[in-house]
């Protein structure tokens, strides 16, 4: 068969069209396709986004804590809604990964600025 989107000739049993990412068996040529191709990225780059902040600031555990924890939560509805529509779920996948690492990152801060804290007192009390 061929792309609906771009004409290309592709596999019978494609799902999704190697050359310009289209679900094939979703027509892509109407509007409706195109709108379920692009399901959830804003969430997914959003996501992306915030994973990146909690990694970046994985040492301000208020900020990562905050970024990381909404990053999580949008990757995944982004990675839902996209996978519902047979969209890539790349970007999604990436932010909750990054979210996660961001998250177990600040989890070890925190743990280890209440222990330095505690030794710090025992030390001097
Ligand atoms: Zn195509």
């Amino acid at each position: 068969m061929f792309c609906p989107k771009c004409g290309k000739e592709i596999m019978d049993e494609a799902v999704i069209c190697p050359k310009c990412g289209c679900a094939v068996q979703i027509d892509c040529a109407n509007d409706s396709g195109s709108e379920m191709k692009s399901a959830g990225k804003g969430f997914c780059i959003s996501g992306l986004v915030l994973g990146i902040v909690s990694l970046v600031f994985s040492w301000i555990w208020y900020i990562s804590l905050s970024a990381s924890i909404v990053g999580l939560v949008l990757s995944v509805v982004g990675r839902k809604k996209a996978k519902l529509a047979s969209a890539p779920t790349g970007i999604g996948t990436a932010g909750m990964v990054l979210s996660i690492i961001g998250l177990s990152i600040t989890g070890l801060v925190v743990l280890f600025t209440v222990v330095l804290a505690g030794a710090f007192v025992a030390a001097f009390a």
